[in-house]
């Protein structure tokens, strides 16, 4: 019985050097991946192991771009991860202010900001995958203010809505933080993001201290790319000073 994972599981990792994530970890190589896909559309592993592997992917595409035959690795990868739940409606923003702190996470940080900087700030506490809802929602949303952010993915999808954007350590003056990586072309990621992070902790800090070091310290980050580095976030800072 064939798979649609059977030419890369058989493949001689041709594209594994293109790969951000095998360059830290085998397993998560390509071709590594798709033997254990194999393996699960085959039902030779359990599902949750096939998951497991699919989510060792940053879906950055540089496999199918150096394949010669152009398999399609990202798109047969995503079969195997689990859906998000995308919230049906998002929050009002609160406050009236031009400038709105986008506290998404855990941490509240609107207060302190606005203690620290003596600006009025609006703040906004988005559900969790906020970014999977129509852009059109949340761009109509900050329709003529600016949003503060202190996290790549929410910098990314509201910048995709057309919101001006402004990192929260420069709003605060502090530092003039680097261009998040996940503001940029997916390819260019540490990899330290998305479901890698999320599922493979381990190798996504090592992919992200990696990309850290070949820029020569030059490519930081998001807040969350910080923590795998394990260096305090402007978040951090802020939230311990007040
Ligand atoms: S994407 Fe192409 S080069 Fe990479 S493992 Fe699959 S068949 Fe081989
Ligand atoms: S899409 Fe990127 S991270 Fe995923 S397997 Fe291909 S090269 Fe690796």
């Amino acid at each position: 019985m064939s798979t649609p994972y059977d030419t890369c599981a058989l493949c001689p990792r041709l594209c594994r050097h293109a790969c951000p994530v095998a360059t830290v970890w085998e397993p998560g190589a390509p071709s590594a991946i798709a033997e254990v896909l194999r393996d699960g559309a085959l039902g030779r592993v359990d599902a949750s192991l096939a998951q497991l592997a699919a989510l060792a992917c940053t879906d950055c595409g540089a496999c199918q771009e150096a394949c010669a035959i152009d398999r399609p690795v990202p798109e047969l990868l995503r079969k195997f991860v689990p859906k998000v739940e995308v919230p049906t409606q998002l929050p009002p923003i609160a406050g009236t202010a031009s400038e709105v702190a986008v506290c998404s996470g855990d941490r509240r940080w609107a207060e302190a900001f606005a203690a620290q900087t003596g600006r009025a700030v609006a703040s906004w506490t988005p559900p969790a995958n906020w970014h999977e809802t129509d852009s059109k929602t949340f761009g109509e949303l900050f329709s003529g203010r600016t949003a503060i952010v202190a996290d790549g993915e929410d910098a990314r999808a509201l910048r995709g809505a057309g919101v001006v954007v402004v990192w929260l350590g420069d709003a605060l003056g502090w530092v003039t933080e680097a261009s998040c990586s996940s503001g940029r072309p997916a390819l260019a990621c540490c990899g330290g993001r998305g479901p890698l992070r999320d599922a493979h902790p381990e190798p996504a800090a090592a992919l992200a201290q990696l990309w850290w070091a070949r820029s020569g310290g030059q490519t930081l980050a998001d807040a969350r790319c910080r923590r795998a580095l394990g260096r305090q976030d402007v978040v951090d800072q802020l939230l311990a000073g007040t």
